[in-house]
């Protein structure tokens, strides 16, 4: 098999292309390094069947190019992270849509299965717990750009779905929940690898509003394991998924489980969304997701619990930080 993935520098994208070239598959490229970075092929760029081509999703013609070439596609581009949102709303929704858009077409024309990295935003400030996949949306309104985000994944899973009525093209929507693991970076936002270098560097973690809110974390390569499957199964086909993990645990939690593993001296501080992000943003109490969906469609659930994936991710930032001063 050849995949194309789009965002394939990216946190998750690279560790899928690692997986798939182990696995003794053919992996191409696409990614634009705007929040990627070639570091993240370091352990793997060895590969005589990895091809890294920089460009940008929306190029139809190259994409068109690209896919041809390829027998599936992983669709991870997109502007992400809070902070990115709040900061550069237009690039946002002309990636995540227009992107999207020349991603199906160009799938469309040569027939190719596409999995669309959708995500839990989608399900915006409704207070369900779980969220299955057929439960309605509850966004906020237009004043503030984290919804374009959220909007503008529902509109790629719109528009796969029609893609695959109209035209019978293979489209699999998998909604991520938050996702960690090596090489994530805290620059846009994530709350993982912000913390755990707060806590590595002995600086207080600041934690946004109460620390009341929660959230469940799915290790990557655990998430890899869903959507390769999901990928692989004729049945998921024009289906929509939520892929995450189901341990939920307070952001207060998280950040007294970080400062235990790392022994850090820095403490924690609280403050506001507004002061953290210069404007009001609107945050969820819980996310948590029903997996029932893609267990009974692959048999997927996850197998790392968050204390095993956090002495992960310790251990690469450990290292990195390391690596850096060497
Ligand atoms: P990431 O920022 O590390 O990866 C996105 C990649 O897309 C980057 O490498 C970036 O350079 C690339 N990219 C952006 N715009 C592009 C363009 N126009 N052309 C080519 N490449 C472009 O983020 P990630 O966490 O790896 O996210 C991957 C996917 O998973 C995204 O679609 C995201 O919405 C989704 N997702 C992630 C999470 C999570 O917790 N990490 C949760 C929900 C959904």
């Amino acid at each position: 098999m050849k995949a194309l993935i789009t965002g394939g520098a990216g946190f998750i994208g690279s560790h899928l292309a690692e997986r798939l070239l182990k696995d003794g598959e053919e992996v191409v490229i696409i990614d634009n390094l705007s929040t990627g970075q070639l570091e993240n092929l370091e352990t793997f760029r060895q590969y005589a069947t990895l091809e890294f081509v920089r460009g940008d999703i929306r190029d139809a013609t190259l994409m068109q190019m690209l896919v041809s070439r390829c027998d599936v596609v992983f669709h991870l581009a997109a502007a992400v992270g809070v902070q990115l949102i709040a900061d550069d709303p237009v690039h946002t929704i002309e990636t995540n849509i227009g992107g999207t858009e020349t991603v199906l077409d160009a799938a469309n024309k040569f027939g190719r299965r596409t999995l669309l990295a959708s995500s839990s935003e989608v399900y915006g400030k409704s207070e369900s717990v779980p969220f299955r996949e057929d439960d309605d949306f509850m966004l906020g309104g237009t004043a503030f750009s984290r919804w374009a985000y959220a909007c503008s994944k529902a509109i790629d899973e719109f528009l796969g779905q029609a893609y695959y009525q109209q035209y019978g093209l293979e489209v699999i929507g998998a909604r991520f929940f938050n996702t960690i693991g090596p090489r994530q970076t805290g620059r846009y936002g994530m709350v993982v690898p912000r913390f755990v270098q707060w806590a590595l560097a002995n600086e207080p973690i600041r934690i946004y509003g109460s620390g009341r809110q929660s959230r469940c974390f799915c290790y990557v390569e655990d998430l890899l394991d869903g959507i390769i499957a999901l990928m692989e199964s004729a049945e998921a086909a024009g289906k929509v998924f939520n892929v995450g993990s189901v341990e939920e645990i307070s952001i207060e939690d998280l950040a007294d489980k970080i400062i235990a593993i790392t022994g850090s001296t820095g403490g924690k501080e609280h403050i506001s969304y507004e002061q953290a992000y210069g404007r009001p943003i609107e945050d969820m109490m819980r996310r948590v997701p029903s997996i029932e969906r893609i267990r009974e469609t692959v048999g997927w659930e996850p197998r790392t619990d968050l204390d095993e994936t956090l002495q992960i991710i310790i251990e690469h930032f450990s290292e990195t930080a390391e690596k850096d001063r060497a």
